[in-house]
């Protein structure tokens, strides 16, 4: 299945200049839904079992939860600051202007628990990266990441250099 075909170009969203990758016309198709979920969770990481996934609100829970159904894994949600009502970790990133805070919460993850990051779109990598960062903190093993779009065009994969990345659909 041409996963491809299901991603919208929506230009300059959600500012002049960048092209969004709208992943609703795949949601609303439940042939697309199901394949991309099939092939993340036949992915072979370097460390198994899979015990945690980790997502990034919001799009990357979509993908997450239903990948953790289908592994047998738990779900972590890693939010933007003040939104987890628990005690939690945070790791701050850069983003384009100034930077950002990402938390998770702080008994998400035992130590030695091997740990799948799933999120929508890999575009600079920062936030994976702040995401790698949480898990190891609490002292995870990140087994890879796994994402539906990379924007391989930013390079990403420079800024995770050493982490193993698998993406359905390159740009
Ligand atoms: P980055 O930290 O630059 O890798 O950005 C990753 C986050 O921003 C992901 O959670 C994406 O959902 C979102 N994102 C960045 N660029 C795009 C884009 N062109 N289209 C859709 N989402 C994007």
């Amino acid at each position: 299945m041409n996963l491809k075909k299901l991603i919208r170009d929506v230009p300059d969203f959600p500012k002049a200049g960048i092209i969004f990758k709208d992943i609703t016309p795949l949601l609303i198709n439940p042939k697309g839904f199901k394949s991309a979920i099939n092939q993340m969770a036949k992915m072979n990481w370097k460390l198994s079992p899979i015990h945690k996934i980790v997502a990034m609100e919001s799009r990357g829970f979509i993908f997450g939860a239903a990948l953790a159904l289908k592994l047998g894994a738990g779900f972590v949600p890693v939010r933007k600051k003040g939104k987890l009502p628990y005690k939690t970790i945070r790791e701050e990133y850069q983003l384009e202007y100034g930077t950002d805070i990402l938390e998770m919460h702080e008994d998400a993850i035992v130590k030695d628990e091997n740990v799948l990051i799933v999120d929508d779109v890999l575009a600079t990598g920062g936030t994976a990266k702040a995401v790698c960062s949480l898990i190891e903190k609490l002292g995870g093993h990140v087994a890879g990441l796994c994402f539906l779009i990379e924007l391989s065009f930013l390079n990403p994969q420079e800024k995770l250099k050493g982490y193993e990345i698998s993406s359905l659909i390159k740009y």
